[in-house]
């Protein structure tokens, strides 16, 4: 089965006079379960491409079908739904919310989905130990390592339980050893949860450790390949 199938995709920015060509055609198919990267230089799409995979912008020309299903044309309430039910985002910054304790962060994709509050905390607390977090469910996000914050940013992505996780930069604020325990985290989403993954890194070491390998410049696909032996961050 298909988890993501881009054809033709473009994505203009309109900036007073002047277009911005971001994607020029990008044509894709990612399955189900697969773990891939998606490297290039600054400016070359790659946010730009993560946020149309991730319903968060819509392309300004071609088809993407979600799990099958074309969301092209969908209209901006529908993709919130859609992106709340089928989709968990890890960011570079963490962006936890400062004024809230860790368990309330990893909730909030719940209150979006009307779930009772029993259900919701008895939810977050499970994906807090999933990723070795939950003795810090009290704690307050400013409270902890970056690691630290990164794991509780992964709860919180995981807690809807989505078939798609999309991460952008999620080892970029961290140091080395820590992001080898980051992306290990993150492989086990998707051998053990079975979840597909696409990630964003400039890190090539990182990028080993996706299966495949995706190269964008100047909006377009420049290579596609299979990592021979990733690495295994366990
Ligand atoms: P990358 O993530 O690879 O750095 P982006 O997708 O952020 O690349 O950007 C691709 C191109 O689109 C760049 O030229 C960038 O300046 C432009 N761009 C990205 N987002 C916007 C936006 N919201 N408005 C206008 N231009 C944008
Ligand atoms: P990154 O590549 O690290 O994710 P960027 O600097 O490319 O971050 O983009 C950060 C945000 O700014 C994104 O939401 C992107 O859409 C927007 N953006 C990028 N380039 C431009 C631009 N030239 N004009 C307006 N917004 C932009």
């Amino acid at each position: 089965k298909t988890a993501i199938v881009l054809e033709n995709i473009k994505k203009v920015y309109n900036m007073g006079e002047t277009q911005i060509f971001a994607l020029k055609g990008i044509s894709l198919t990612i399955r189900e379960g697969e773990m891939v990267a998606i490297m290039g230089p600054s400016g070359s799409g790659k946010s730009t491409l993560l946020n149309i995979m991730g319903c968060l912008d819509r392309p300004t020309g071609g088809t993407y079908y979600l799990g099958g299903e074309d969301v092209s044309r969908l209209n901006r309430n529908q993709l919130a739904l859609i992106r709340n039910k089928r989709i968990g985002f890890v960011f570079q910054s963490f962006n936890l919310l400062g004024r809230f304790p860790v368990l309330a962060n990893v909730q909030l994709p719940l209150v979006y989905a009307g779930v009772g509050k029993k259900e919701m905390a008895d939810r977050a607390r499970e994906a807090l130990d999933w990723v070795g977090m939950l003795k810090y469910a009290d704690h307050y996000p400013g409270q902890l390592s970056g690691g630290q914050q990164q794991r509780v940013a992964i709860a919180r992505a995981l807690v809807n339980n989505p078939s798609l996780i999309l991460a952008d930069e999620p080892t970029g604020a961290l140091d080395s050893r820590t992001s080898i325990e980051i992306i290990s985290v993150i492989q086990r989403l998707n051998i053990e949860k079975g979840i597909t993954v696409v990630m964003v890194t400039h890190e090539k070491d990182i990028a080993l450790y996706c299966r495949r390998l995706i190269n964008v410049k100047d909006g377009r696909i420049l290579g596609d390949t299979p990592v021979a032996n990733p690495g295994n961050a366990a």
